[in-house]
């Protein structure tokens, strides 16, 4: 039988879980600081009986790492095996003195969009809330054994995968991960980006308030279906609408991510354009020069083309950011994952 894993439950659940047992209240904290931390706590709280069930009942393995590999700038690209056998890849970015977790949140990506590495591998399946939130405590644990002394690491919903194709599944890990007595992940600590899915969009109110960030990359409609061909059944404007309705905590923003193209869109009616789309809104945008990665025929841009379109930006009052390219010598750069077991077979525990 396939059971469900101890790592999608939330607070409660395990309070309820827990009295069902007809165990007393004392136990919960232990049982949970064991579960999110050090299990040999549970040797001394919980009964064997009391543990048995649980065992019996719940999933408490978390993926395995079964390889790594780490670049020149410290990301780290782990190759992560779920209960079935299938892999997904998880990343580690260092920045400053703050590590932030790329999650994946599904075998591949049914997304398809022309720019995007993850893309060409096609859509496997979707993960279950417990293969998320495992991917995080798992390279969190990596972390800590190395850098005891790290920060909470923040999160990004970035991985392979389309989050919001995977609504149900990846609400229910944010809840967890943002349960202060589970993940303890602030809300603004998180980050989930979308090609703008309008049925997963549906379903955001009933999330918790994590960032979001959407793939905007043309503010062209045919374009924009070039790169993400799901523009054509959900175009933007249709998206627009939804993302003007969530409501924003206090200096909040939505992110808008865009692809910086060679000779594609980056030119003075986009800049015009995008002044137009988002001149009037809270949004940052998130300038990404394009990964390149094997047999692509897009190209990134020059340095000096990423500045002069910036700048451009900049004028128009837009708050502009350029996203640095991380991990890249290894394909952990954003769009470069794709399970390819030639491409970690490196890794120093490989
Ligand atoms: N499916 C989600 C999240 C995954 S990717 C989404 O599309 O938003 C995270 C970001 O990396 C997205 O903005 C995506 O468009 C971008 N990306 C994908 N391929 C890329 C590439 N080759 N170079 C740079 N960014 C890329």
């Amino acid at each position: 039988m396939h059971l469900t894993s101890a790592f999608s439950l939330t607070f409660i659940q395990w309070k309820d879980a827990l009295e069902s047992f007809k165990e007393s209240s004392h136990l919960l904290p232990f049982f949970i600081e064991g579960l999110y931390g050090d299990r040999s706590i549970w040797k001394k709280h919980v009964s064997p009986k009391t543990l048995q069930r649980l065992f019996s009942n719940w999933d408490f393995s978390l993926p395995d790492i079964t390889t790594f590999k780490e670049a020149e700038d410290g990301t780290v690209k782990f190759l992560m095996k779920l209960p079935d056998g299938m892999e997904v890849e998880t990343v580690l970015i260092p920045f400053y003195k703050r590590f932030t977790i790329c999650l994946s949140t599904q075998v591949g990506c049914g997304m398809n969009c022309s720019f995007c590495f993850t893309g060409t591998q096609g859509f496997k399946r979707n993960l279950k809330a417990g293969e998320i939130v495992g991917q995080y405590l798992k390279a969190r644990e990596w972390l800590l054994e190395r850098y005891p002394s790290s920060l909470r690491p923040s999160i990004v919903l970035m991985g392979q995968g389309e989050p919001l194709h995977n609504a149900d599944e990846v609400g229910k890990a944010l809840k967890v991960l943002t349960d202060s007595k589970l993940g303890g992940v602030g809300h603004r600590q998180i980050t989930l980006s979308t090609v703008g899915f309008v049925p997963g969009l549906q379903k955001l109110s009933s999330f918790p308030k994590v960032n979001i960030a959407l793939s905007l990359h043309s503010p062209f409609q045919e374009e924009r279906s070039l790169l993400i061909p799901v523009n054509d059944k959900y175009p933007l404007q249709e998206v627009m609408t939804y993302l003007d309705a969530l409501p924003l905590l206090p200096r909040q923003y939505v992110t808008y991510e865009y692809l910086l193209i060679k000779n594609f869109n980056m030119s003075d009616q986009h800049v015009e354009a995008l002044s137009d789309l988002l001149g009037n809104r809270r949004a940052i945008l998130n300038l990404i020069p394009f990964n390149p990665f094997p047999d692509t025929l897009w190209e990134r841009p020059s340095e000096s083309q990423i500045n002069t379109f910036k700048e451009k930006l900049v004028q128009k009052k837009l708050r502009v950011m350029v996203r640095t390219t991380k991990g890249s010598d290894i394909l952990a750069a954003c769009g470069q994952l794709k399970i390819n077991r030639l491409s970690v077979k490196n890794g120093r525990n490989g």
